[in-house]
Parts: structure tokens; C-alpha cells; sequence
């Protein structure tokens, strides 16, 4: 992408090396299940510390997307509840983080309309993230998993998001995102600016058996878990048959992701821990690994039992953040509706 200044992937670090005052992020999650420890380290994480620096965030909860890949969206109330409270007691602050349910903010579904007019079927056909949701999902391709990524596109744009951390399987998404926003300009004017993904050290944690690890695919450690369910997961996930344990992400995927785990719950490098354990085998990797979870989120779990006993909690920061991302989704689909010459 030789043509654009800006850079497509940021670390952490590089952001807050600059001024993080000057991004917004946009990000969320479907809330298709409690959270689990691949959005810990995958994005949660990396949230809480842009809040810390004074970043201005805005998390959606993406409720109309549950149906991209199953008939049954489940009881969503229900469901919008567990994630929120895992946002919550992971260290997201509902006084500096604006928190929203895509339904309750009807401007980010009006702006999905001009911009899938930016993109044609060919390149959503291309989306290797779609394609392989639709894989897993076993059923014919609908046309809302397809354009769905636009819909991400309508999201992040209709808060004038600049900085959007996620797992690595969203990369497609903020290209297409950018793509979107580059064509909007050329074609109507400068009112959308492109976004940069920012990827943490965690990019694409494994679940037990190996894949991504998914809320929908029942292969992961929830936050929510206690520590008997945290040390099944733990002992249950897949390894392999060579007794020396080393980190090697590349040939030894299920090993790395164990190291990888035990190593950011207890903030040392997976090198270092693989070279601890090294003949203790799976075995003593997985006793760490459970006993690091374990201690990592503790405080994550109290904080969550904790916050879940008030009933309307959850219900009153949903509130408030409808009405702050509204405010901003109404401005910019009124900004888009005029650079098209569709209002005056
Ligand atoms: P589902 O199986 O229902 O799609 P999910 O576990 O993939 O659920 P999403 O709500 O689709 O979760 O993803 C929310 C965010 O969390 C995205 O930014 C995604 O990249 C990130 N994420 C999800 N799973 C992982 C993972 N295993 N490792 C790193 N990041 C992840
Ligand atoms: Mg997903």
C-alpha cells in the first residue's frame, strides 16, 4: 500500500510513542457468549490501557451481527448483560468508555447503505475471515455474513473511529474499512478518515483444540470461569507428542499458545517460561499455565461477581452510551448525507 502515508497496524507501543490523545477507537465484540482470555489478550487488555492514557473510547456490542452465521441470536438480553459485565470488570470505566448495542443507535445502520455501494461483490467474495466463518458456520453464504464487514465498516466510520484494536482475524475488515473510507473522499469529499488496526501481543490466541479460539466453538477459557473450570479447560487442551517444551510458534502452534498464555498472566516472556519448564513436558506446563490463569484473573472474577449483583448497572451504562454514540453517529451521517448532495 505504497500510497498510503499513514500505516495499516499499530502496536501499543508505537501508539502511546506518539500522541494517543490524538486517536479514537472504535471496537466490540458480538455478544454470542461471555468473554474468554483471546479477548483478554487479544483486545480487552489493550482497551483498558488506551483508557488509562486518555484515549476517548467507544465499544459496541454488536447484537445485529449474531445472526451473520446462525438462525437462533439465543437470549440476547441475556447475553449483552455477560459481555458487559466482563467489560466492566476487566477495567473498562462506563465514565470514560463509551459503551453501546449496535440496535440502539439506528445511524449506524443508515450509513451501511451508501457504503455498500463502495464495494463491490468480488471483493467481499475475497474476505478469507468471512470465508472461513462461513465454513465453520456449515450453511449456505447469507447475504448479511457477506456484507457484514461493511456493516464493522459502518460502525467504526460512524464514530469517526481512528484506531481499532482487534485480533488478527479482523485485519480484512479494517482494509475494507479503509477502502471504504479512501473511496467515500474521492468520490464526495473528505468527511471519513481511514482507520489503523492496532494488534496486541496476543493477536490469534488458540482454544483447546487448537483453532481460534471462539466463544461460538465451545474451545475457550472464559473470564467468568472459576478455577476448577479453568483447570479442566487447561488440562483438556491439545498438545503434542514431543516431551521438551520450547516456544516455537511456527512448528509447535498448541505448545507456544499454552507458553504464550502462562507467560502474559504472569507478565514474563513465553522464551523464559518454555526454558523453566523445558522437560517437565505438558504436564507441568499446564499446571503453570492453570495456576497463572488462575491468579491472573481472580481480581477479574471478584470485581465480576461483584458488579453482576446490581441489576441495573448494566442497563444504565448501556443508556448513556447509546445516547453519547448516537450523538455521534446522527453528526456523521448527517455529514455524509450532505457531502452526496443528499440533504442541503
Ligand atoms: P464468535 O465465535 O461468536 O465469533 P469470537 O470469540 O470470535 O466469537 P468476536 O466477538 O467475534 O469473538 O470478536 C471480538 C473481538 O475479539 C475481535 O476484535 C476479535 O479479533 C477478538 N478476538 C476474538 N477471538 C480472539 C482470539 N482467539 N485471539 C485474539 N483475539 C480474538
Ligand atoms: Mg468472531
Amino acid at each position: 500500500h505504497a500510497d498510503h502515508a499513514r500505516p495499516d497496524v499499530l502496536t501499543l507501543e508505537e501508539v502511546l510513542a506518539r500522541d494517543p490523545g490524538t486517536f479514537r477507537v472504535l471496537t466490540g465484540d458480538r455478544p454470542t457468549g461471555a468473554l474468554h482470555v483471546g479477548h483478554l489478550f487479544g483486545t480487552l487488555a489493550t482497551r483498558v490501557a488506551l483508557q488509562r492514557h486518555g484515549v476517548e473510547t467507544f465499544v459496541v456490542v454488536a447484537d445485529y451481527q449474531v445472526i451473520t452465521d446462525r438462525d437462533d441470536a439465543g437470549d440476547l438480553p441475556a447475553t449483552v448483560r455477560e459481555v458487559v459485565l466482563d467489560y466492566l470488570a476487566a477495567g473498562l470505566d462506563p465514565e470514560a468508555t463509551t459503551v453501546f448495542v449496535h440496535s440502539d443507535v439506528p445511524a449506524v445502520h443508515q450509513l451501511m447503505l451508501p457504503f455498500l455501494s463502495l464495494v463491490t461483490v468480488a471483493e467481499l467474495d475475497r474476505n478469507p475471515t468471512v470465508k472461513a466463518e462461513l465454513a465453520a458456520s456449515g450453511r449456505a453464504l447469507s447475504a448479511l455474513l457477506l456484507t457484514y464487514p461493511v456493516h464493522q465498516a459502518a460502525d467504526i466510520l460512524s464514530v469517526r473511529g481512528t484506531l481499532v484494536p482487534v485480533g488478527r482475524d479482523q485485519l480484512p475488515h479494517l482494509e475494507l474499512t479503509r477502502t471504504v473510507a479512501r473511496r467515500f473522499t474521492r468520490r464526495y469529499g473528505p468527511v471519513l478518515t481511514e482507520p489503523t488496526a492496532l494488534l496486541s501481543q496476543a493477536p490469534l490466541v488458540l482454544g483447546t483444540d487448537g483453532a481460534k479460539m471462539s466463544k461460538s466453538r465451545g474451545n475457550a477459557i472464559e473470564l467468568r470461569a472459576d478455577a476448577d473450570a479453568t483447570a479442566a479447560a487447561v488440562r483438556g487442551a491439545r498438545t503434542d507428542a514431543r516431551r521438551t517444551i520450547t516456544y516455537d510458534p511456527a512448528h509447535r502452534p498448541e505448545v507456544s499458545n499454552l507458553l504464550l498464555l502462562g507467560a502474559l498472566a504472569s507478565a514474563r516472556t513465553p522464551q523464559d517460561l518454555a526454558d523453566e519448564i523445558a522437560d517437565g513436558g505438558a504436564a507441568a506446563l499446564k499446571a503453570y499455565v492453570t495456576d497463572a490463569l488462575v491468579a491472573h484473573l481472580a481480581p477479574v472474577r471478584a470485581r465480576r461477581a461483584e458488579l453482576a449483583r446490581d441489576p441495573f448497572l448494566v442497563r444504565d451504562v448501556l443508556a448513556r452510551g447509546a445516547a453519547r454514540a448516537a450523538q455521534e453517529a446522527d453528526a456523521t451521517l448527517a455529514d455524509v448525507r450532505r457531502a452526496m448532495r443528499q440533504t442541503s
